[in-house]
């Protein structure tokens, strides 16, 4: 049996949205699908589970799979070899396309790259995190063990799969043919919906064509990306390198016939996808603005499952929460949805995005009214029961650092400096016009020296920052607070994020005395010369200084020696 749901674009371009496949037809049948998360990967290799068996181990590759793997063309070139050099072999590799597409889709610049953990490791959180899919590497053994290593240090509870390499193995296409067994043996409908094969940096500078890998295997997705550091500017980017794969992979599923409902089966209302992570908390909260309105918060893009890629596919707009997610919001228009920058923070931002909300969804002019005058006072009350009085400079990576600005200027704080790792794009605007109004300076693409030299011109009474900037702050009894796990890990939107960050801010605002007592405690030790544990007291610079002559002296006095006793004559 077949669930046919109503074109839930509420756009006046609905007829042509159908057209262009925009309608998602739920099989009822298939929504009764298991909710097994998988267990590790080693059960489909029999291996190590960090490891997928290599291919010169496993046995003899077959004569179909010798005779047609594709050679790598890049030549094989290594890792150390720099972004140039990298970007240079994966032309040569005939990867030119995916190189002008990451480009355009994540620019860089003013400077080259954000200073930012291994891009990948976005792409790879989102697949550990997903339900019934597999995650595997292919790369350099140090990446992978670093992408490894950071993934579990975040908690992650599932195995990685890795396909190593060598340069042989690299060079006569090979590796390819790894990659391609390693999928085969994963691919166990029983225990995934899909499996995700990641090129690093040098498989795709090398033009490893996972492209060529089967689109499904027994009913499992294959879902191969390039995720190379010299394409893809930051880590947070490249989630949505994965989300946009996904989304398109879904996409066509939709448009071939009918697809998964959802697990607690379509919305009774037209719905609202968020893009970007939040927190938990922030999609309820989403969600009870949008009632009003007579619409639900879809679901958060990245999906934790695939199913879910259907029904975020089926919305009536989608709220672009995080504004960097290019290639997600490409599949979103392409499936005839609007788009729908900035969030609902703090009075002025929620006012906003509600108005804009109803204008892309055709909600009436009065019930959007109605709505804010619901929702309104109570976030303005919040905001004033928690008034943060300081000044404040906001840098980050997560993609959220212009909304938590903005939440921090309506709850009274002054914020002259904003630095974000994620570039300029047009569903940022309307937080940088709002921002730039108030007076503050908008970074994208900030680098860490530009972030830090900002704390040092303004000497804030707080900064709020990636790790790097909060020690750099810290070091000047400055009160400083990690971004990512203080500020992201609280509610934003609406009246619950209103009052949310003045209690983890106020708290931090007030330890300044703290800190100058820990510096005048700690003065002088750490530093220079009084770095380290030594066995005696180091003897002061000074010192060293003065005895330097008298070696350099001695030193002098004994080459002419030798001179002298070899009867040179300089
Ligand atoms: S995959 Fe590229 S960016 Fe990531 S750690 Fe390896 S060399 Fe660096």
């Amino acid at each position: 049996m077949q669930t046919k749901v109503f074109d839930m674009s509420a756009s006046d371009d609905a007829h042509q949205d159908r057209q262009r496949g925009g309608e998602i037809v739920y099989d009822d049948a298939a929504g009764r699908a298991s909710l097994g998360n998988d267990p590790a990967t080693q059960a489909a290799t029999g291996d190590d589970p960090t490891t997928t068996k290599h291919k010169h181990e496993a046995g003899e590759p077959t004569q179909e799979m010798a005779g047609d793997a594709p050679q790598a063309a890049g030549g094989g070139v290594g890792c150390h070899a720099g972004a140039d050099e990298l970007r240079r072999a994966a032309e040569a590799a005939g990867q030119s396309e995916l190189l002008q597409r990451l480009a355009t889709d994540y620019p860089t610049g003013p400077h080259d790259q954000p200073q930012s953990m291994c891009p990948a490791f976005g792409s790879l959180r989102v697949g550990l995190r997903m339900r019934r899919t597999a995650t595997v590497l292919c790369g350099s053994a140090c990446c992978v063990y670093g992408l490894t290593f950071t993934s579990h240090f975040y908690g992650a509870k599932r195995s990685v799969g890795y396909v190593p390499f060598d340069s042989e193995t690299l060079v006569t296409g090979k590796l390819f043919e790894d990659v391609r067994e390693a999928v085969h043996k994963l691919a166990d409908p029983a225990k995934y919906d899909a499996v995700v094969i990641t090129n690093l940096c040098v498989p795709t500078a090398s033009g490893v064509p996972l492209r060529l890998l089967p689109k499904s295997i027994d009913g499992v997705r294959i879902i191969g990306i390039d995720v190379p550091g010299f394409g893809v500017p930051t880590h947070a980017e490249a989630k949505d390198v994965l989300a946009g794969a996904m989304l398109k992979y879904a996409r066509g599923e939709a448009e071939q016939g009918p697809v998964q409902a959802p697990r607690e089966g379509p919305s009774s209302k037209p719905t609202v996808t968020l893009l970007g992570e939040m927190f938990p908390a922030d999609p309820v909260g989403i969600g009870m603005l949008l009632e009003p309105l007579g619409l639900a918060a879809g679901p958060v893009v990245p999906t934790r499952e695939w199913r879910e890629l259907y029904a975020a596919l089926d919305c009536a707009a989608v709220a672009a929460i995080h504004p960097y997610y290019t290639a997600s919001i490409r599949e979103f228009q392409q499936a005839g949805r609007r788009v729908v920058g900035s969030a609902p923070v703090g009075f002025e931002g929620t006012a906003a995005w509600l108005d804009a909300i109803g204008e892309a969804c055709d909600v009436s002019a009065d019930k959007v009214a109605a709505a804010k005058n619901g929702v309104l006072p109570s976030i303005r009350k919040a905001l004033a029961e928690a008034p943060v009085d300081g000044t404040i400079t906001v840098s980050g990576y997560e993609g959220s650092e212009l909304l938590v600005a903005r939440l921090l200027i309506e709850s009274g704080a002054r914020v002259p400096y904003v630095g974000t790792a994620a570039p300029k794009t047009e569903w940022s605007n309307a937080d940088l016009e709002w921002l730039e109004a108030q007076g503050t300076t908008v970074q994208f693409r900030a680098a860490l020296e530009q972030d830090k030299a900002a704390v040092d011109a303004i000497k804030p009474d707080l900064a709020i920052g990636t790790t790097p900037v909060v020690q750099h702050a810290k070091q000047q009894s400055i009160p400083a607070l990690y971004f990512t796990n203080l500020i992201s890990a609280r509610p934003l939107m609406g009246a619950a994020g209103a009052g949310s960050l003045a209690q983890v801010v106020n708290a931090a605002l007030a330890s300044r005395t703290r800190f100058d007592r820990m510096n005048a405690f700690f003065a002088g030790v750490g530093d220079g010369d009084t770095a380290g544990i030594w066995d005696r007291m180091p003897e002061p610079r000074a010192t060293k200084r003065a005895a330097a002559p008298r070696r350099a002296a001695s030193k002098t006095a004994r080459v002419e020696n030798s001179i002298a006793d070899d009867g040179g004559d300089a």
